[in-house]
């Protein structure tokens, strides 16, 4: 049984994540404003992407609002997961824990196979236990999340889009555990009839990036002019959507998607890296012009990364047409506050530059070159 004092109760793996913590302030902004007695538990195993920062205003919250709590743990701990479904009751389960960048697959692709498959097993597990455990009626509002990529999807030619029925062929080990991961959550839909729904997003910008990923690496090195590398010859598409649009759609998804349904997400902003880098240093230059030259001149051409998809592009009309979502973003006007955000919170950059991370090249081949 739900407890009585909170009328939904969310649990977010991965919450001290980038997305992760954008869903959490989504999702107690979003309950504040429906006058909604909400708790948010965030489920996360702190490793290097995981920042307890990201959660500063909102951890240990426990007004009318809302309430934000956290639990240190991973994703692949039977008995820490159960104890903690045991204790916090949640309805909607958010899993977004994960090893989520490719360069780091390549060097490291183990504990992708690790958190990314043994992980959504063990997350489906505890699921599967919670909803035996209720009574028909209590198991109705039960709703599994699985947050995924549309690079399990492969790479695209210069026509077509990813839908839904596209068929999986992924390419680098961070593509290949998620899409392993989502076969999981599909075959305990279809085995154990658990409430699953799958999305698969495109790439996301926005604040409380890690700086290893395109937008805050680009921004940072560019303040402290920094060359800034892009990969091969710049014109690998990716389809680009602002982090808090993907979270309103993961909000539709948990309460007004079809139970065993995936959603590809997506904002069709499909822009070769050339382009993106080109619009982040545009931005920059837009709120904090360069003394001398301008940020594109920064820009430096690198080898490409093996097994580099050309193109990435999300249909999102599935999503548009059942659920109603649209992005409530332009894409200049996402990126202008991007760009804002990490100009404003130049602490939190501090602080994480300071940690283990010097946005050095990672996933090169094996001898280094
Ligand atoms: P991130 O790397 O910023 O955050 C991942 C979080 O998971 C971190 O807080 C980390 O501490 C936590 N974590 C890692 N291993 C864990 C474990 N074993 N147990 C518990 N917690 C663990 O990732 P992100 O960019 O926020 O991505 C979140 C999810 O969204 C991932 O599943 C990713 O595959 C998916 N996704 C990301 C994008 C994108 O553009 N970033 C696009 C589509 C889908």
């Amino acid at each position: 049984m739900t407890s009585e004092r909170w009328e939904r109760v969310y649990l977010v793996t991965g919450g001290a994540g980038f997305i992760g913590a954008n869903l959490v302030h989504h999702l107690l902004e979003t309950a504040a404003t429906d006058g909604m007695r909400a708790r948010v538990v965030v489920y996360d195993a702190l490793t290097y992407a995981g920042n307890l920062d990201n959660l500063a205003s909102v951890l240990g919250r426990d007004g009318d609002g809302g309430s934000c709590v956290f639990v240190k743990g991973d994703i692949c701990d039977r008995e820490l997961l159960r104890a903690t479904f045991d204790k916090y009751e949640p309805t909607i389960i958010y899993n977004l824990a994960a090893e989520s960048h490719v360069d780091r697959s390549i060097d490291g692709p183990g504990v992708f196979v690790q958190t990314n498959i043994v992980g959504t097993f063990e997350m489906l597990e505890a699921t599967r236990a919670r909803r035996d455990a209720l009574s028909a009626e209590e198991a109705e509002a039960l709703r599994f999340v699985h947050v995924s990529t549309d690079e399990v999807y492969g790479s695209l030619g210069a026509e077509g889009l990813f839908e839904e029925t596209t068929p999986y062929s992924p390419n680098s080990p961070y593509a290949a555990s998620k899409a392993a991961a989502d076969h999981l959550v599909r075959a305990y839909h279809k085995t154990y009839e658990l409430p699953v729904l799958t999305t698969n997003c495109s790439n996301n910008y926005g604040p409380y990036q890690f700086p290893e990923k395109l937008t805050p690496l680009v921004l940072l090195n560019a303040k402290e002019g920094k060359q800034l590398p892009v990969y091969g010859d710049g014109k690998n598409i990716r389809d680009w959507l602002y982090v808090r649009d993907h979270c309103s759609a993961l909000l539709a998804v948990a309460l007004r998607g079809r139970i065993g349904e995936t959603y590809n997400i997506g904002a069709s902003t499909e822009k070769t890296t050339l382009q993106m880098v080109e619009a982040i240093c545009d931005a920059l230059e837009a709120e904090l012009p360069r003394i001398e030259g301008s940020y594109r001149d920064l820009i430096t051409f690198v080898k490409d990364r093996p097994g580099h998809d050309r193109r990435y592009a999300i249909d999102a009309s599935k999503l548009a047409s059942e659920l109603a979502w649209a992005p409530a973003a332009t894409f200049e006007d996402a990126l202008g506050q991007t760009v804002r955000w990490y100009l404003d919170n130049a602490e939190w950059c501090r602080r994480i530059h300071e940690g283990v991370y010097r946005r050095e090249r990672l996933g090169l081949d094996a001898d280094g070159t």
